[in-house]
């Protein structure tokens, strides 16, 4: 079958569902990342014969050649989005063929098989429709969809996979926040970067993970939450966290300024960036979009002239920043508190994603 089609999916239900009782026991304090629903979704493909075998099936593990191609160049991709409990009781998604483009771009980055949109789409209903209990009513809860693609052809040459599997997971995480807001510190790697000119930085890519950990790591050593990643040639320039943009908060004159780095190519271009920008705009902010160098965060912190930094991306949604330490030493943003713009556009994108406000931007797709 070709591109755009719509695949028929086979369903095979687990006969072995988690209880009621287990279910609720996981959903009270479901951490990240560790706790999965009933089911998954895998679609197969294939040079010459496209996209097929699309089936709902018990989540479980995957049987693989030791020879499978990702499992040596790294061909593998992934998205990650959020399922909400509404207000008025249905499951919705924010901007979830945002996450279907952009996978399709990561595809392509990796001369990878590009998933149709639709595809991505149907998976989740089909996913949703069968797992829906899995999403946590509780405030600022929601269901975590992780789909996720890689090269399946058993062959060591080196050269793009002929095949591929792609495969939706899902896991319950529970309020970023539990205890309320709290600002992360971070540290600034000089000896590590995380993408290059020219790399696959842009692209949704698991090998930009691992070439990020052990700068995280040594953040952690330094006693901070996050690495922050400066540009990879003049080691100057602050593009991105780990896997979340920033932003900078200005006070000009009466106007409220927000800068955040532009997209060079080596930054991932978060959904959650791209609100954020919308919602700023759409309340008089200006938002620049501009080069921001390391120096000019430590000197306009230290002034004061600097209000705010924030980081942004789908798992922490908006995580004001409080302290940022690197080799040349150490500086606080607003005493380490959170900043009131931070707080403003943080609690707007939560209520636009839980059904709470309008959603003038059509951002939000009911699915069931
Ligand atoms: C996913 C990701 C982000 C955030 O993107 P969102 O679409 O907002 O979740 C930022 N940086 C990196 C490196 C990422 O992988």
């Amino acid at each position: 079958m070709s591109g755009g089609d719509i695949l028929e999916f086979e369903i095979r239900p687990t006969p072995h569902p988690v209880s009621d009782a287990e279910r609720a026991a996981l959903l009270v304090e479901p951490g990240f990342g560790r706790v999965f629903t009933d089911h998954m979704v895998t679609i197969r493909y294939s040079e010459g014969k496209g996209w097929y075998d699309a089936r709902l099936e018990p989540f479980g593990p995957l049987s693989l050649s030791p020879a499978t191609a990702a499992l040596h160049y790294a061909q593998e991709i992934f998205e990650g989005l959020k399922a909400y409990h509404l207000a008025d009781g249905g499951v919705g998604l924010f901007r979830p063929e945002a996450n279907a483009r952009r996978m399709r771009r990561s595809a392509a980055r990796l001369a990878m098989a590009q998933l149709p949109e639709e595809l991505f789409m149907q998976s989740i209903r089909v996913l949703l429709q069968y797992d829906r209990a899995w999403v946590p009513t509780r405030a600022e809860a929601s269901l975590y969809l992780r789909p996720l693609m890689f090269a399946t052809e058993a062959f060591l040459g080196v050269k793009p996979s002929s095949e591929y599997l792609y495969v939706l997971i899902a896991s319950p995480v529970g309020p970023y926040f539990p205890g309320g807001v709290k600002p992360v510190s971070v540290w600034v790697s000089q000896d590590y970067t995380r993408a290059a000119p020219g790399g696959t930085g842009a692209a949704k890519a698991a090998g930009n993970y691992a070439a990020s950990l052990l700068a995280q790591s040594e953040a952690i050593e330094h006693g901070c939450d996050q690495v922050v990643f400066l540009d990879a040639v003049e080691r100057r320039w602050v593009e991105e966290l780990g896997g979340m943009n920033v932003f900078f908060v200005y006070r000009e004159g009466d106007r409220t300024v927000l800068v955040t780095p532009e997209l060079t190519g080596s930054i991932l271009e978060g959904i959650t960036r791209d609100s954020v920008i919308t919602l700023a705009r759409d309340r008089g902010y200006e938002v620049q979009e501009r080069r921001y160098a390391m120096e000019e965060w430590r000197a306009d912190a230290e002034s004061g002239r600097l209000l705010e930094a924030f980081a942004c991306g789908t798992a922490a949604v908006i995580t004001p920043i409080g302290r940022v330490r690197s080799v040349e030493g150490e500086f606080t943003i607003a005493g380490g508190n959170p900043g009131p713009v931070t707080l403003e556009l943080r609690q707007a994108l939560l209520d636009i994603q839980h059904g709470r406000a309008p959603d003038p931007y059509g951002w939000v797709t009911r699915v069931l």
